[in-house]
């Protein structure tokens, strides 16, 4: 009895060497594991609210897209925090870098690509000539596959909001999302134009929900665990379009569908038409189109919506192929949503790209060439 009492407690002694040995690794493994989830924080999120200062995006009665895309920002930037999410935001204040939309721009690129951060979401106000389109839709950078995938993510979550909203992703060469290195999306989270949207954009309650599904979106899509890659820089942006026999006697003009859906419409007009402009000075029959066709956009007999604004003025001129249009600067405010900018250049480029001999859209704001009208698209 008196030897066993050593084995016993040698016994012991190995037990607790057993059991501190599992604990200790226990432990060590309840250590390392909070390590992995951990890495969570250290996941950055560029959140942009997009204008500011002098550029207050779209707004309806003076109540101003650019108010709102900061505050749905700040509320994104506390619940993303709040998730164990690093945020990184381009602007806190109301205001315009330099003065200079081009500047500004390029801050807020600067601030996406000198981050480490994995993604980028810049908060926007849609706006539509028509009350009728409502909803919140999300636009990525066309052949970004890291783009498309978070939009679809952040749409699903925002059409839980709106349960009769039928809107979908839509890609597009916008400008921010084409220099940034990292996937980006652009949230248009409802529009300024319908009525209950306004109303939504309005309430603390609503924005602070709209916050919360774009940041599901982003955990939806983090989740897919997608490898963070440089965006593929040289994608076409649009699909070729055939050039349309222009001796056939029509003029396809193309324009914005009036429902807002994101489709384009196709108003064909009669050549006869041209000859109520024989008297004009343009010299040759495709500048006597191009004319015709800015003419129409302008006068708006057509039943949907034109893709420029309604007796704005414009000018044009057409070398080598290459057709310069000319806008006064005021024709960025009737570009101020991304979506009227995306449906009105993709309106413009089939109109005009499809009428022989032009193979070139360049436009101008105030004699400048620029390729971008409002800050949403990149023009190539
Ligand atoms: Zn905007």
């Amino acid at each position: 009895m008196i030897i066993r009492l050593p084995r016993n407690e040698k016994l012991f002694f190995i037990f607790v060497l057993i059991l501190g040995s599992f604990l200790l690794f226990a432990s060590l493994s309840i250590f390392i594991w909070p390590v992995k989830v951990l890495k969570k924080q250290d996941i950055t999120i560029i959140v942009d609210a997009g204008h500011g200062g002098k550029d207050p995006g779209s707004s309806y009665n003076g109540f101003q897209e650019k108010d709102i895309n900061l505050e749905v920002a700040f509320y994104l930037q506390e619940i993303l925090q709040d998730e164990g999410l690093k945020v990184v935001m381009t602007r806190t204040e109301d205001i315009m870098f330099n003065n200079n939309r081009q500047d500004d721009l390029k801050r807020r690129i600067d601030i996406a690509n000198s981050s480490d951060a994995a993604l980028l979401v810049s908060i926007h106000v849609n706006k539509f000539p028509s009350p009728k389109p409502f909803g919140g839709e999300v636009y990525y950078f066309t052949g970004s596959e890291q783009g498309k995938q978070l939009a679809q993510k952040i749409q699903e979550n925002l059409l839980k909001l709106q349960k009769n909203s039928y809107r979908s992703i839509k890609e597009g060469n916008f400008y921010l999302l084409k220099k940034s290195k990292i996937p980006g999306v652009i949230v248009e989270i409802g529009f300024i134009s319908n009525p209950k949207d306004r109303e939504r954009l309005k309430s603390e309650s609503s924005k602070r929900e709209i916050a919360r599904a774009v940041a599901q979106g982003i955990k939806d899509y983090l989740v897919l665990d997608v490898p963070v890659t440089v965006q593929d820089q040289q994608v076409s942006v649009y699909p070729e379009y055939s050039k349309i026999d222009l001796m056939g006697g029509l003029l396809p003009l193309f324009y914005i569908c009036q429902e807002g859906s994101g489709d384009l419409k196709r108003h064909d007009i009669k050549v006869d038409y041209l000859k109520m402009l024989q008297d004009t000075p343009a010299a040759s029959f495709v500048e006597k189109k191009i004319e015709l066709a800015l003419l129409v956009y302008r006068e708006g007999d057509l039943a949907g919506i034109a893709p420029l604004p309604e007796n704005a003025n414009y000018d044009f001129s057409l070398r080598d192929g290459d057709l310069h249009l000319f806008f006064e600067l005021d024709a960025k405010y009737f570009f101020s949503s991304s979506l009227m900018e995306l449906l009105a250049l993709q309106a413009l480029k089939k109109t005009f790209l499809s009428l022989p001999g032009v193979n070139r859209l360049i436009i101008y704001l105030d004699e400048r060439p620029v390729n971008t009208i409002s800050g949403h698209l990149f023009i190539d």
